[in-house]
């Protein structure tokens, strides 16, 4: 293999893990080529949470400074009873959680976080973006892999070492990979439709101006410096300030049909107003001056498929293992994803096989930690009757100080310390 291809690195999808990933190998002397379908690189939803496991990250990035001006550092996250308003618990964020975890708790504009990735990237001359770029199609080779992509209706070849799929939860690199490794269509079919599924869920949101009704409903029911959790038996609902403040952005949940397999969608508003039956009438009152709300399909995709081959594909972010957002972690492990890949590969540079193989085993187990925190998180968030009783009475128990410490392995998760940050 020529010293270019071995220093290759293709990557599908330039959303927040291909964009990560593109300025983590970049950082450690590779060469990125980044595909972007979409003609012009655009965040799909409105606000973020970047827990302090994502932010030091971004932070040894060069993509922190950038964001800050724009995010906005709350001062906790407080759960709340959505038919009495009461508070029911209060995690510190803040200064305590910059103290606590080394890096700050933020909430964001998505537009603002892509901004400050694509403004770090233009300075990587290393960095090679091209949009309106579909691949379709991989051929995986004894040492370099080739991806194909659909540019203004020609197929452009390209050859790299490692190609990364990062290409979200209907990932066509995930497909590409399964057909990799079976040799045969249908096994790849197969393998496909069983990892990507409709969890039930919907995610309902709209972002709301501070200075308009709704903002002003929302300053009667909430703080506007906290992450705020309205929680009631089959519903719950986010709610944080983003864009230095100026705007609020909402996020509830619901159970739900699947609708077309788009990140954006309308569903009956009825589902939404069913699901708030029983709230307070000043939550209710928010929930209608706010609208329209965009509704939004949560898919999730198997985590027991594999995540790398030894051809020389890996899939990280929500291509890998699209998880229910009820910890707010889907962009932060795909985060991780990238900075561990990146750390990984450029530490072992005459195996990579055996780095992808590494990853992914690393990777597994906090992965599924995660996600089982989020499907606990819903469960508690959702509950009924007596267990929402024993719910409470176990947040009034524990202090806002042992609320922080039950996240410690969480937010305090460092890639310093798993030792592989030698330059490639
Ligand atoms: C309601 C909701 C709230 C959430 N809140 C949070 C939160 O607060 N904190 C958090 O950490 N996470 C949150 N998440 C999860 C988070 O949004 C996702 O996990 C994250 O955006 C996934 O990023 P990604 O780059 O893996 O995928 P995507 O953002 O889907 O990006 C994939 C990119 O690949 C491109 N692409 C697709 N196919 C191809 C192809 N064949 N060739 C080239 N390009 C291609 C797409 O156009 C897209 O740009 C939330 C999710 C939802 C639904």
């Amino acid at each position: 293999m020529d010293d270019t291809r071995s220093r290759q690195v293709l990557i599908a999808g330039a959303g927040i893990a291909g964009l990560t990933a593109a300025l983590a190998f970049s950082e450690r002397g590779y060469l990125v080529r980044l595909f972007e379908q979409a003609e012009r690189i655009e965040a799909a939803g409105a606000g973020i949470q970047l827990s302090p496991n994502a932010t030091r990250i971004l932070r040894q990035l060069g993509v922190l400074e950038r964001l800050l001006p724009a995010a906005v550092r709350p001062e906790a996250v407080v759960l709340r009873d959505a038919a009495t308003l009461r508070e029911l618990a209060r995690v510190p964020l803040g200064e305590a959680a910059e103290r606590r975890w080394q890096a700050p708790y933020l909430v964001a504009h998505r537009a603002d976080l892509q901004g400050a990735l694509m403004a770090r990237l233009a300075e990587q001359p290393d960095i090679s973006l091209v949009t309106g770029a579909r691949v379709g199609g991989v051929v995986p080779g004894p040492h370099h892999v080739t991806a194909m992509a659909e540019i203004a209706g020609k197929t452009v070849e390209a050859g790299g070492f490692l190609l990364i799929g990062a290409d979200g939860v209907w990932s066509k690199i995930r497909d590409l990979g399964a057909l990799a490794r079976s040799g045969s269509a249908r096994n790849a079919a197969s393998a496909a439709g069983a990892s990507s599924r409709f969890s039930g869920e919907l995610a309902w949101r709209a972002t709301i101006d501070a200075e308009s009704a709704a903002g002003e409903a929302f300053a009667a029911v909430g703080a506007a410096n906290c992450v705020t959790t309205f929680l009631h038996p089959g519903f719950h609902m986010v709610a944080y300030p983003v864009s230095r403040g100026r705007a609020f952005n909402l996020a509830a949940f619901t159970a739900g049909e699947t609708m077309a397999e788009s990140w954006s969608g309308h569903a009956d508003p009825n589902i939404l107003a069913g699901a708030m039956r029983g709230t307070a009438a000043a939550l209710a009152r928010l929930v209608e001056d706010a609208g329209p709300w965009t509704a939004w399909p949560i898919h999730t995709v198997d985590q027991r498929q594999p995540w790398t081959t030894p051809a020389g594909i890996a899939l990280i972010g929500d291509a890998a293992h699209a998880m229910t957002p009820f910890a707010a972690q889907g962009a932060a492990m795909a985060i991780e994803d990238a900075a561990t890949l990146a750390g990984l590969v450029a530490a072992s540079p005459a195996d990579p096989a055996a780095a992808l193989a590494a990853w992914e085993k690393m990777r597994r187990p906090r992965v599924a930690k995660v996600a089982r925190r989020g499907a606990l998180n819903r469960l508690a968030w959702h509950a009924v009757g007596p267990v929402a009783v024993a719910r409470n009475l176990f947040l009034r128990l524990r202090s806002p100080e042992k609320l922080a410490a039950d996240l410690d392995w969480l937010y305090g998760w460092n890639p310093d310390a798993l030792q592989f940050r030698s330059s490639a």
